[in-house]
């Protein structure tokens, strides 16, 4: 057993915060038994704040047309293979409807950076989804915006917006993006989304190409300081029209870790279990919840474009990633001893 290691959990669990260092560290020399003591304590504090729930947030992507480039991702605007599709403002209120009579009360809006999506379509979009189901939140994932585009969306009804910083470290994000994406402009994202008042979320990807532990370090020591209320952490798995094709898949074990810390660095944040987790194992959303995640988002998208929002290989969207099995879902968390309940699922304070 390493003194040292559990010295530091211990010391995570208690003061919730620990030195850039430190972290690389807890990653660097990890061991089965410091992944089954984080995840204790991680399960241990999510139950303070959420009991044995898992929030439930309907996934519509709402369109596969992305100005972007990111080498990492299946639908970069120079990824010619891809089958472009972007729904109607029918489309996702016909979406919201079904996932409201199947119990769902967040509806996440995600798509690529979709020009046609200007600020006036969405603020009509969202006043619509709110006129009609007004007990419920709207997450929007919609990529970078300025602070009006931010405050407008949120002054129409956005409750909470999800924008992975992707890596905290520049010399990596830089790797991953092309150069007209900066770092900064990242950063000043997040800053106005959360000086809006949006629930905010950051996240990144665990194995994407050049990261190293002194990065993850990075990703922690954010968290830490910049104090989400959501935070998307998902395997990075390569997508075979990307430059990043050979490149190998981050693990699911490393991930659990990293959820784990998550948790306890912010013991009330909403932490899914991703789909990217689901994707790398048949059972990887229940070890993700079992690592002190406490947030799932089944896919709410019609069945007919599901298959074109390949973000990576063999994206999941059938059985418990698809909206309309959340039973077959409710029964997976149920055998773990978790319930999946019909609630907007805001984060809880600190
Ligand atoms: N355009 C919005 C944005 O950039 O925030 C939302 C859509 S974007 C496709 C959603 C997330 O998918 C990204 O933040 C990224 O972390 C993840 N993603 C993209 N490609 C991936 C890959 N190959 N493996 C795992 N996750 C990936």
């Amino acid at each position: 057993m390493n003194k040292t290691l559990f010295m530091l959990i211990d010391a995570l669990a208690a003061k919730r915060r620990l030195s850039e260092e430190e972290y690389a560290f807890l990653i660097a020399n990890r061991t089965p038994e410091a992944a089954k003591r984080l995840a204790e304590l991680a399960v241990s504090v999510r139950k303070t704040y959420y009991g044995n729930t898992v929030y439930i947030r309907g996934l519509i992507e709402i369109s596969n047309i992305c100005k972007n480039d990111c080498l990492y991702c299946g639908i970069r605007s120079s990824n010619r293979s891809c089958d472009r599709y972007r729904l109607t403002e029918d489309d996702i209120l016909e979406c919201c409807r079904e996932g409201y009579d199947l119990g769902f009360r967040t509806f996440v809006l995600q798509g690529g950076e979709d020009p046609y999506f200007t600020d006036e379509r969405l603020e009509a979009l969202l006043h619509s989804i709110k006129g009609a189901y007004p007990d419920c939140a709207v997450t929007l994932s919609l990529g970078e915006k300025s602070y009006e585009s931010y405050k407008r969306l949120y002054d129409a009804g956005a409750d909470r917006y999800l924008l992975r910083h992707e890596t905290a470290a520049k010399a990596h994000y830089e790797k991953l993006h092309p150069p007209s994406l900066s770092f900064g402009e990242r950063m000043r994202c997040l800053r106005d989304l959360k000086a809006i008042g949006y629930q905010v979320g950051c996240g990144f990807m665990v194995g994407s190409p050049f990261q190293t532990v002194q990065d993850l370090a990075k990703d922690l020591a954010f968290i830490q300081d910049f104090g989400p209320a959501m935070c998307g952490i998902g395997p990075f798995i390569p997508h075979k029209d990307t430059p990043f094709r050979d490149e190998t898949a981050g693990t699911l074990e490393l991930t659990c870790y990293l959820l784990s810390i998550v948790r306890l660095i912010r013991p009330n944040i909403l932490l899914p279990s991703t789909t990217a987790l689901g994707t790398i194992d048949p059972i990887g959303r229940e070890k993700g919840i079992l690592a002190g995640a406490n947030v799932v988002m089944p896919n709410l998208s019609p069945a007919s474009v599901r298959k074109k929002y390949m973000l990576y290989d063999n994206k999941a969207s059938d059985g418990a990633e698809a909206a309309e099995c959340v039973d077959s879902l409710r029964e997976r968390m149920t055998s773990i001893g978790y319930e999946v309940v019909a609630a907007r699922g805001d984060v809880k304070p600190l």
